[in-house]
């Protein structure tokens, strides 16, 4: 069925880049063959699961949508994408993404943009938006996706579904093409709270491979889904409010009244930090990406300028032709940050920040439980229309980058639709490591 889907779908949509169908038709045979066997199954069998184009999976390209690598196959499965595989999930396909995850609209892509499902003429928001378009269009029920600074909840917001970043620490990122180190982190994009939870139990744990991940024992999240918030102490950051948008604020409006009928206690919030989260974000995740992307050379991975004049064309023009624009961008971003007349008073600067924008939040959490913000402060924007203003489109990361300057878990979830019928997304945030409560939330409030 979810091939069928893809099928009559996807050549208007641009979610999936590529479907691995004979492979999946395989598995899922082998599946029911486990289950004719009367044998134990996994979690997810039989699940169509979509990953995103910067996973690795044993066998099958993985390119970041770029030209860098649009010929480069993955040499080991990496462990979230095992952990899919171990529940007996079925991976579907390779989604559509920004370049190196970079970009909030899934535009800077080699394969093109990926399509709003609810409206052609929209972006699906990025730099997961294949992930997120896959399952508003009913291709599949779940969707691995990543989040440096708002990849996974920006386009579940945009396209009105469900998108949860996990804690820093929390999901292995072994196997992930890295853009920023300190901030990725891979998590779930579904169709409702508790298919996303679900998808969070299988991919969350420990990771001798990953030295970052914690051993901390992850919190039962299906066991958290309750109709209740009674006891629950939400707060509501006050910093965070000038000009919003209209709209925006109705429907943030309303779900402040829904979380009090279901028993949560409301507080005002101060996050004085969490305003320079987006400029501190670009600084150290350009820095990061800088030094992590200069491994395509030309000579290790990928595309290779085909005449080069001598090893500093092998470089050079293997970079100017391999990057796209927003990565190149970054690149700059990262070396002008990283250069000694800026190193100090940029990036030095961006990391106090960072420290403080954790210390501002750790404060908040000694007296409330979850903080409420909008998800992103519009709706699906037009085809188009980011690269023309790409200062606002960075900025528009405003409530998803504190999330990961101070390593929390955030989830995305539909609060409703605008005049034309676009999707607006409500954003929760907790503690470190407090995903249980987080889906607790998301799953009242839904
Ligand atoms: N919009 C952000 C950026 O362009 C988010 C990227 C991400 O989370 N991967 O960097």
């Amino acid at each position: 069925a979810s091939l069928k889907i893809i099928k009559e779908k996807n050549p208007k949509i641009n979610a999936f880049v590529e479907v691995f169908e004979q492979e999946a038709l395989q598995r899922a045979k082998e599946i029911d063959a486990k289950k004719a066997a009367g044998k134990e199954l996994g979690e997810l069998a039989g699940v169509p699961v979509g990953i995103k184009d910067n996973l690795l999976y044993k066998g099958h390209k993985v390119t970041c949508a770029s030209k860098m690598l649009l010929n480069h196959t993955a040499a080991y499965t990496g462990t979230v994408v095992q952990k899919l595989i171990d529940a007996d999930a079925i991976i579907i396909g390779r989604l559509n993404m920004d370049e190196f995850a970079m970009g909030s609209t899934t535009e800077n892509s080699v394969y093109g943009p990926t399509k709003n499902p609810i409206d052609h003429t929209r972006v699906a928001g990025g730099s997961s938006g294949g992930s997120a378009a896959a399952v508003a269009a009913g291709m599949v029920p779940l969707t691995l996706g990543s989040d440096t600074g708002g990849s996974i909840r920006q386009p579940a917001s945009f396209c009105g579904i469900v998108g949860m970043k996990p804690t820093y620490g929390r999901v292995s990122r072994y196997g992930i093409v890295a853009f920023a180190s300190s901030a990725d982190q891979i998590g779930p994009l579904a169709g409702d709270v508790k298919d996303a939870a679900l998808l969070f139990k299988v991919i969350a744990d420990f990771d001798e491979k990953d030295s970052t991940v914690s051993s901390a024992p992850v919190p039962d999240v299906l066991a958290s889904l309750k109709n209740t918030l009674e006891g629950v102490k939400v707060g509501i950051p006050v910093d965070f409010f000038d000009n919003l948008n209209p709209e925006i604020k109705d429907s943030f409006d309303r779900a402040k009244e829904i979380l009090k009928s279901l028993g949560a206690e409301l507080k005002e919030i101060s996050l004085p930090f969490a305003k320079y989260s987006a400029p501190c974000y670009y600084m150290i995740t350009g820095a990061e990406a800088s030094s992590n992307l200069s491994r395509f050379d030309g000579v290790r991975y990928g595309y290779s300028t085909p005449v080069p004049a001598n090893l500093d064309e092998v470089y050079s023009k293997t970079r100017m032709e391999g990057f796209g624009m927003e990565v190149k961008r970054r690149i700059m971003i990262g070396h002008y940050v990283l250069s000694r007349e800026k190193y100090e008073t940029c990036l030095v600067k961006a990391k106090e920040v960072r420290s403080l924008i954790r210390k501002n939040f750790k404060d908040a959490f000694k007296n409330v439980d979850i903080i409420l913000t909008p998800t992103s402060p519009t709706v699906a924007t037009k085809q188009g229309a980011a690269v023309l203003d790409q200062v606002n489109t960075y900025l528009a990361d405003l409530y998803t980058c504190p999330g990961n300057m101070a390593n929390l878990p955030g989830i995305s979830v539909p609060a409703g639709n605008n005049k034309e019928g676009l999707p607006i997304g409500l954003q929760f945030y907790t503690d470190e490591f407090k995903e249980d409560v987080l889906f607790q939330a998301a799953y009242a409030y839904e």
